[in-house]
């Protein structure tokens, strides 16, 4: 009880085109502080994207359940912010509008302060100039920034992401990621990150749960006694090093023969 986010015995099971059951989650628990700001890494298909659409209210769960604040969730709701591994634009909306679109769909019109924050967000992640193009001018990873800033501009208060800088080279990743942080700290929220790198997931959250291959299963959950705000030198210091090895080390002990 008291939890922000919280997976209680959550199971889910998908039946595959052939017919026969796949089970994406075997019996996962979960529970996120207020303004904790979680990592979860496990090998592809261990259902790291299930966890997330069933936080997200997109999907319900075969057995157990979901809850946010203490009540299940049944239905997408609108404090929550996503961002999907694929950056999900339409493409005949300018950048602009793309980023005000919730508030559109949700209100009916997008006021100027929308509009203001949504340049802002634009500036954030190096789009100033980009505002009226449509997202097929942009480069995949312009596109995820953009993604990554639509979830932003209602300044929600869970915010999911789906290995959101996967699409980015790696200079942008980095910044995007202190930006990230940044913005977290001035506004805090509760955060479940999904990623592939043992190092993004070090950098950026409190507590890192590794997945198992399928069936996924919570395998582990590390504290990461990183100090904070962390930064460059976060990067460079020994014991991130030497935390990201001993995660390394598990993550790969987890993999099936
Ligand atoms: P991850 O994000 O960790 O790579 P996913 O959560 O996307 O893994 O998927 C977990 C498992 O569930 C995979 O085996 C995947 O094929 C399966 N799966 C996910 N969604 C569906 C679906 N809608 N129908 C059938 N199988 C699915
Ligand atoms: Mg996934």
């Amino acid at each position: 009880m008291g939890y922000v986010i919280e997976l209680d015995g959550v199971t889910q099971t998908f039946v595959s085109s052939d017919g026969s059951p796949v089970t994406a989650l075997d019996n996962v628990n979960l529970s996120l502080n207020r303004h904790e700001f979680v990592a979860v890494i496990g090998p592809s298909g261990c259902g790291k994207s299930t966890i997330l659409r069933l936080i997200a209210g997109l999907l319900r769960p075969s057995a157990g359940t979901v809850s946010i604040y203490d009540l299940p969730v049944t239905e997408p709701r609108d404090e929550i912010g996503v961002v999907f591994q694929k950056p999900t634009l339409l493409p005949w909306l300018s950048v602009l509008d793309n980023i005000t679109f919730p508030m559109k769909h949700k209100y009916g019109r997008v006021d100027d302060r929308d509009k203001e924050r949504a340049r802002e967000l634009l500036a954030m992640i190096g789009l100033r100039d980009f505002a009226a193009k449509r997202p097929n001018e942009l480069s995949g990873g312009m596109q995820q920034r953009v993604a990554i800033a639509r979830s932003l501009l209602h300044d929600p208060d869970i915010l999911l992401m789906d290995e959101p800088f996967s699409a980015l080279d790696a200079l942008t990743r980095d910044e995007m990621s202190f930006e990230l942080l940044r913005i977290w700290s001035e506004r805090p929220k509760t955060v479940v990150f999904v990623t592939h790198s043992i190092q993004e997931a070090l950098l950026l959250s409190d507590r890192i749960v590794v997945m198992s291959a399928r069936p996924g299963r919570v395998a582990e959950i590390i504290d990461v006694p990183l100090a904070r705000p962390r930064n460059l030198q976060t990067l460079s210091d020994p014991v991130f090093h030497e935390l990201a090895n001993e995660i390394r080390v598990k993550v790969f002990s987890r993999k099936p023969e």
